[in-house]
């Protein structure tokens, strides 16, 4: 077996957490440090030497991207790995069937459907300093929670975190600021008569207000005022993706796109392309930073959704992409540099397409065996995307797998973590 190995981020450590499957194992030789992962271990702590920005107090910066897995299993265990060396950084006891909302790539939120909401810094990051970046690691620290969030949905913008409790039908707001210092402090409280969602955006938020057959949005100052309502209903709202000045929210019929620019609201109805068949609507959107697209699950395709296009007030032009698959795709998302999208197939693989053009570049099998999607309660295999390589869950054999999607779907590292949902930090 050829082992290729990409050493500009990832470097090919021997994988120290159990590594399964013996067709998968990559038995790295010949362990070439760049030098990254020796900050921490000598215990140095602040910035570089020569840096020109200070490091925050406990952090200590390192020469580039050092990113870690953070993995929550059905029980509740969850799981930190560093990706550079494979091993296991920490774990910890937390709540049965939670799940992982992202912020920020750097904050686990682990909602839990009967409980409070934990807040994780899994303690590595980027930031942006001009036209270069520094990168940081510290210890992952339980910074706090939220009680009886029961469920909550999270989402993170316009440098807010709201966390929406179903049962209270409010949100609590976090300051992204604040969070990076290390302080869970509730900043504000939005009501929301709906169990939809509360989503920050150009400092204001919106909220969603169901009825049995429908669903409309309204946007919200910081008292929680309704100043607008927006017109377009939304049968069935379930998914969205945030911008700064705009949503895109999925409905049975279509997507509704929101906005907020220069103190004026509007709202636009697009209705799905031919073909996406009623039940295959997407209920899960992604997209990534600095793009403007958006990627959803349609059933037997990946439906691609250009919000910059949608949001142009004539709109002549199709903001859709549908790119049909070989079968039942499982999960989607966009590759980092949002330049492709990621298909993972109830068969077990793993298809890269051309975001633009739809043209299928890369397949690579990835799961063991295949999905069975009529099996019901058992949890369905799902992906996140950190830099350039995809971590694929496989909850049947509780296994993680890290594949490189530009080498043709290569399996680089399996971990032997029976993740139900993760997120990639510091990448
Ligand atoms: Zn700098």
């Amino acid at each position: 077996m050829t082992v290729h190995r990409n050493t500009r981020k990832f470097a090919a450590h021997r994988v120290a957490v159990g590594v399964l499957a013996a067709a998968l194992v990559v038995t790295a030789a010949g362990c070439s440090s760049d030098g990254g992962e020796d900050a921490e271990t000598q215990g140095a702590s602040g910035a570089l030497a020569g840096s020109d920005l200070a490091a925050e107090e406990g952090s200590t910066e390192v020469p580039g991207p050092s990113p870690r897995l953070a993995a929550v299993d059905a029980a509740g265990r969850v799981v930190i790995l560093d990706l550079e060396t494979g091993d296991e950084l920490t774990d910890f006891g937390g709540a049965q069937d939670a799940r992982i909302s992202a912020v920020d790539d750097r904050f686990a939120f682990l909602t839990a459907f009967d409980g409070d909401t934990t807040i994780v810094d899994v303690g590595s990051w980027s930031t942006d300093h001009g036209d270069h970046a520094h990168s940081y690691v510290k210890t992952p620290t339980e910074l706090g929670e939220i009680e009886d969030a029961q469920g909550a949905h999270v989402v993170a913008n316009d440098g807010k975190v709201a966390v929406f409790s179903p049962r209270g039908g409010a949100a609590s707001v976090l300051s992204l600021p604040e969070l990076r210092k290390g302080k869970v402090d509730v900043v504000g409280m939005i009501n929301a008569d709906a169990s939809g969602v509360v989503i920050p955006m150009a400092d204001h938020f919106v909220t969603s207000r169901d009825t049995e057959t429908s669903s409309t949005f309204e946007l919200r100052d910081s008292t929680s005022a309704v100043v607008h309502e927006f017109t377009d209903a939304c049968p069935n709202f379930e998914g969205q993706a945030v911008f700064r000045t705009s949503i895109v929210a999925a409905c049975d019929d279509g997507f509704v796109v929101l906005s907020y620019i220069n103190a004026e609201s509007s709202s636009r109805k697009i209705a799905y392309p031919e073909g996406v068949a009623s039940g295959a609507r997407p209920t899960t959107l992604r997209t990534t930073a600095g793009s403007s697209l958006v990627v959803g699950n349609g059933g037997k395709e990946v439906l691609v959704f250009d919000s910059a296009l949608s949001s142009t007030v004539d709109g002549a032009e199709v903001p859709w992409t549908q790119i049909p698959t070989q079968g039942q795709v499982l999960d989607a998302a966009l590759s980092g540099n949002g330049k492709q999208v990621l298909a993972l197939l109830a068969d077990g693989s793993l298809a890269v397409f051309d975001a633009q053009t739809g043209e299928q570049v890369a397949s690579g099998q990835v799961l063991s065996s295949p999905f069975d999607t009529s099996a019901g309660a058992e949890a369905a295999p799902s992906f996140v995307v950190g830099a350039n390589r995809a971590y694929v869950t496989e909850p049947a054999v509780g296994a993680v797998h890290e594949v490189d999607y530009l080498d043709n779907g290569r399996v680089a590292r399996t971990f032997d973590v029976a993740a139900t949902s993760l997120m990639v930090a510091g990448f």
